[in-house]
């Protein structure tokens, strides 16, 4: 990572879900400029713990309250950010992190309603206002999209669900690790990109377990290819300058132990802390290193499937973003402290 380029990270509260409600939960989070506190419910008195990200999202409350974070707030924040170094040319590549039903969707996806719309959908459709806007005749643009899931180690092509089995991970010498096989289709508009995404939400593997009726147990990555082609007047030459944003909803982070895994779902558990504690590892590593807390600069990269395929999105030419996504919920105080100090390690 170039130097003075850390990670943008940002924390996210949702509302109380009916869960939550139904057993009469409190708030443990309270959240003051950037800066977020969660009081421990055992110990209310002197349990309280504070974190300093770069944003700290509320939207526990009705969108009345002042510090209220909408859709589109969140967005302006990262999602435009992170579409503005990738038109400089630099890979982008944002996480959602935290417990299946803190709102990693939500924050990513959102809803198909009006001001309802995640980071995603969003980004997709200013990268293609933008581009609509060039009237350079020697700049043209394409766009390719990919998606896919990782699941226990394998990838899955969301866009082909006819492909059977999981892909080969490869690396090539020059562009790094890749997926063979995997489908890149070219879009012309936000609505090409809506559609193919459907069709690959419809293809996630969710499966049930104890702690949610479905629980997401893979991660979801969302690959915007964005070429940025010029022509040279004198010479007729091309140059290119291309882009990788990566979008990235991330399994739920409840280990496997407070969900009454068993068997499979314990092999799954497994799986998936090993990619988060590599993503975790991989991403406070770069943070130090632009730091320069750090000497070594060796990356664990190969340890896991995500961190390989997203190496050229993390380190080197790019620029990252997190968002941890939090149930306000005393009933959930472990595993949002533990999302926080996730957060706060990424840093
Ligand atoms: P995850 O992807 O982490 O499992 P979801 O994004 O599906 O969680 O969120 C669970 C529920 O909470 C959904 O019904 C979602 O609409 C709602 N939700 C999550 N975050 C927010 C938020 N910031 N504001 C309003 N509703 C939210």
């Amino acid at each position: 990572m170039m130097a003075g380029a850390s990670v943008k990270v940002a924390v996210r509260v949702r509302p109380f879900n009916s869960r939550e409600i139904g057993r009469n939960a409190k708030c443990v989070i309270q959240m003051q400029g950037n800066s977020t506190c969660i009081s421990n419910p055992k110990q209310p008195k002197d349990g309280a713990k504070n974190f300093t990200f770069d944003y700290s999202y509320w939207s526990h409350t009705t969108t009345d309250d002042p510090s209220f974070a909408s859709q589109r707030q969140v967005y302006k924040d990262i999602g435009e950010e992170m579409l503005l170094h990738a038109f400089e040319g630099y890979n982008v590549c944002i996480f959602a992190y935290g417990q299946t039903g803190a709102g990693k969707s939500y924050t990513m996806m959102g809803k198909q309603e009006p001001g309802q719309e995640g980071i995603i959908p969003q980004l997709c459709e200013e990268l293609f206002q933008r581009t609509g806007e060039n009237t350079d005749p020697d700049l043209t643009y394409s766009v390719e999209v990919s998606y896919m899931e990782i699941y226990c180690e394998r990838v899955r092509d969301l866009l082909n669900p006819k492909s059977q089995g999981t892909l080969r991970v490869r690396e090539h010498p020059i562009l790094g690790p890749y997926v063979e096989d995997l489908s890149k289709l070219a879009v012309t508009g936000f609505t090409d990109i809506r559609d193919l995404m459907d069709a690959g939400n419809k293809a996630r593997t969710v499966a049930a377990t104890n702690m949610n009726e479905t629980s997401s147990r893979s991660h979801a990555v969302f690959t915007i290819v964005f070429t940025q082609k010029r022509r040279d007047q004198m010479t007729s030459l091309d140059t290119e300058k291309v882009s990788k944003i990566s979008l990235v909803d991330l399994a739920g982070s409840e280990r496997a132990d407070s969900s009454g895994a068993k068997g499979t779902r314990l092999k799954e558990g497994a799986n998936i802390n090993k990619s988060l504690t590599t993503l975790g590892k991989v991403i406070s590593a770069l943070a130090e290193m632009s730091s320069k807390k750090r000497k070594s600069d060796f990356i664990p990269y190969r340890d896991s499937v995500l961190t390989w395929l997203l190496k050229e999105n993390l380190g080197g030419n790019s620029r990252t973003a997190m968002i941890a996504a939090l149930s306000p919920a005393d009933i959930n105080y472990e595993e949002t402290l533990s999302t926080l100090r996730y957060a706060d390690r990424a840093k």
